[in-house]
């Protein structure tokens, strides 16, 4: 069974989660603290999908983000945001999160967003590994790995889908809609901006500069292009 953490200290928040996601068929571990959702990673290393509220009384949601992300790029992360706090979205990017739901949410949205990261997770794992080769980039699709210039550069699943998206079309400006609708789901309802902060996310990983961007440029008005 898909396991799934929700970290949240609000005890009728965390409940109204558990008996949704049950009831999606997600088996649903706990945690109230930021440093309990961290033993109960340690505990259960095949957690796919991580859902970290931000306010905690010990460690807030974002240190907790980017601790998990240091061990592991592997798991799915979705922040839970509060509709007032605008800038917990970018933040919660920014530390390497993958999607935020706003509080309230409906248990549809949140499943949907889960789902959306698992079939990402499971990805292309079953089809044969390719090697796409550009410039200094190799990446490999079996492994969910990129080299520049013989060095694993460690991405996200959405770095890593985006970029692959990016390679597929070498030279075409891609527009934000279509690498969201790729990237997310035709059915993802989220902002056009988290395209915008995982691009910027991506830059720092593999430009020379992320202040002057040479292989993913921007296309004013419209999107990004690669070329490598
Ligand atoms: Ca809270």
């Amino acid at each position: 069974m898909k396991k799934v953490l929700i970290l949240e200290d609000e005890m009728n928040i965390r409940s109204f989660v558990v008996i949704n996601l049950r009831r999606a068929g997600y088996e649903v571990i706990e945690a109230g603290t930021g440093q309990e959702a961290l033993d109960r990673l340690q505990q259960y290393p095949d957690i796919g999908v991580a859902i970290l509220d931000i306010m905690l009384p010990d460690i807030d949601g974002f240190e907790v983000c980017r601790r998990i992300r240091a061990t592991s790029k592997q798991i799915g992360i979705i922040m839970l945001t509060a509709r007032t706090q605008e800038m917990d979205k970018v933040t919660g990017l920014m530390t390497g999160a993958d999607d935020y739901v706003t509080k309230p949410f409906s248990p549809a949205e949140l499943t949907a967003r889960i789902d959306a990261l698992f079939r990402r997770l499971g990805g292309d794992s079953s089809a044969p590994g390719e090697v796409i080769t550009q410039g200094p980039f190799v990446m490999n699709t079996r492994n969910h790995t990129l080299e520049k210039s013989g060095t694993r550069i460690r991405l996200t699943q959405v770095e890593y889908a985006i970029l692959k998206m990016f390679m597929l079309n070498p030279g075409r400006a891609l527009s934000r809609e279509e690498i969201l609708s790729s990237v997310w789901g035709r059915e993802y309802e989220g902002e056009l901006k988290i395209v915008d902060v995982n691009i910027r996310r991506l830059r720092i990983k593999i430009e020379d500069d992320a202040t002057n961007p040479a292989y993913i440029t921007t296309v004013w008005g419209f999107g990004y292009k690669w070329g490598a």
